[in-house]
């Protein structure tokens, strides 16, 4: 009985939220480039999210428009995340996930289409064989083509529209040239929507170069190419998403939506991004035993991990609701009263060494 009620409250309390993000799995058949799973190989904590806590953690997420599972792994190595859509969808909800592709068989695919999930994120890291495979190395550009043509077939075959196929492309100084055949790709693939980010997590030195905003030289360039990237994918009816990448050091402005939507990582902390939560195992074998360095300005740093609050032990209703978490949303609340210089100063110290929030305005 007192369980049930700790249910319905936890139910009727729950946040008002546009998405929960939610890291199911930390291990990945793919070693791109440029990812922390990558360098960090070594001390890299493989774990799946259980699916009791999911269990758990469903109460919480009542007024919780979207569930997006995925966080720094390949969500369909996840034995459960099937059975986590299902229970998702059985609640009304919108489901999605990004995949490395790689694990887009026949028979994925059919449980895909048929558990309706809105939205199939697949990443791309340039628009040619050659590119994709040496920068997203473990994938196979012409393999993930194929399973999304396929799945286009089926789409088609039975007149429906989920799920939707978003690309995320990750543009690097090396890839760049590339995206100008996006659309096209897009379109041979069915996809309605292409995300293009920025690096902004650098972790090796040779890694420099990559980031766009680490090019000055080519800015305008870049700029000038997304704008009209963005007009020939309008034109084909492809909702073409960036960001400029000129650096603004001073931006307030963080792109993850914080106020409206958290991250919980596999070991259930919650924080507002997959940056502020990477898990590192080291000797101890215990999770947050080791931080990822960064490349910030030049230096190697560590980066600064925090949390609001883990599940295992507190509801998300009352992480979400403690002093701790409306202060940080505070800061970057478009109506907040703060001024500059005093979010700049009150940010966390990840906050404060992000490219991505320099990139965002
Ligand atoms: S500023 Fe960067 S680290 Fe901070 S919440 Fe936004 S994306 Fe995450």
């Amino acid at each position: 009985m007192l369980t049930w009620l700790k249910k319905q409250k936890e139910q009727i309390l729950s946040p008002i939220l546009d998405w929960v993000q939610i890291e199911v799995t930390t291990h990945c058949n793919a070693e791109c480039i440029y990812c922390p799973h990558t360098f960090a190989r070594e001390d890299w904590l493989s774990a799946h999210f259980p699916l009791t806590l999911f269990h758990d953690l469903l109460p919480s997420l009542s007024h919780t428009n979207l569930v997006f599972l995925q966080g720094w792994g390949e969500p369909l190595l996840h034995p459960d995340i099937f059975e986590m859509v299902r229970l998702c969808k059985n609640q009304g909800k919108k489901v999605g996930f990004t995949t490395n592709g790689m694990l887009l068989n026949k028979k994925n695919i059919h449980t895909i289409v048929d558990l309706q999930v809105d939205i199939l994120g697949v990443n791309f890291a340039g628009t040619t064989p050659s590119s994709h495979n040496r920068i997203r190395k473990g994938t196979d550009f012409n393999a993930v083509v194929a399973a999304l043509e396929y799945l286009q077939r089926i789409k088609a075959e039975r007149k429906i529209r989920k799920p939707a196929v978003h690309l995320a492309y990750i543009m690097l100084a090396s890839n760049f040239d590339e995206l100008s055949r996006i659309t096209r790709l897009a379109n041979k693939v069915g996809a309605e929507q292409v995300v293009a980010s920025n690096l902004t997590l650098i972790q090796e030195p040779q890694l420099f170069q990559e980031p766009l905003f680490n090019n000055p030289q080519r800015l305008n360039e870049y700029s000038r190419t997304l704008v009209i990237i963005k007009k020939e994918a309008a034109a084909n009816n492809i909702l073409f998403a960036y960001r400029d990448p000129a650096l603004n050091e001073t931006s307030c402005v963080c792109p993850e939506n914080v106020c409206q939507a958290c991250v919980i990582n596999v070991a259930g902390e919650v924080g507002p991004c997959v940056f502020t939560n990477p898990i590192l195992s080291g000797s101890s074998g215990k999770a947050a035993d080791k931080k990822v360095l960064t490349i910030f300005q030049g230096q190697p740093i560590p980066l600064e991990t925090f949390s609001f609050g883990n599940i295992k032990n507190t509801s998300l209703t009352r992480i979400w609701g403690s002093k701790r978490y409306w202060e940080f949303r505070n800061l970057f609340d478009p109506e907040t009263r703060l001024l500059p210089r005093e979010i700049l100063a009150g940010m966390p110290p990840s906050c404060q060494t992000c490219y991505k929030r320099m990139v965002s305005s």
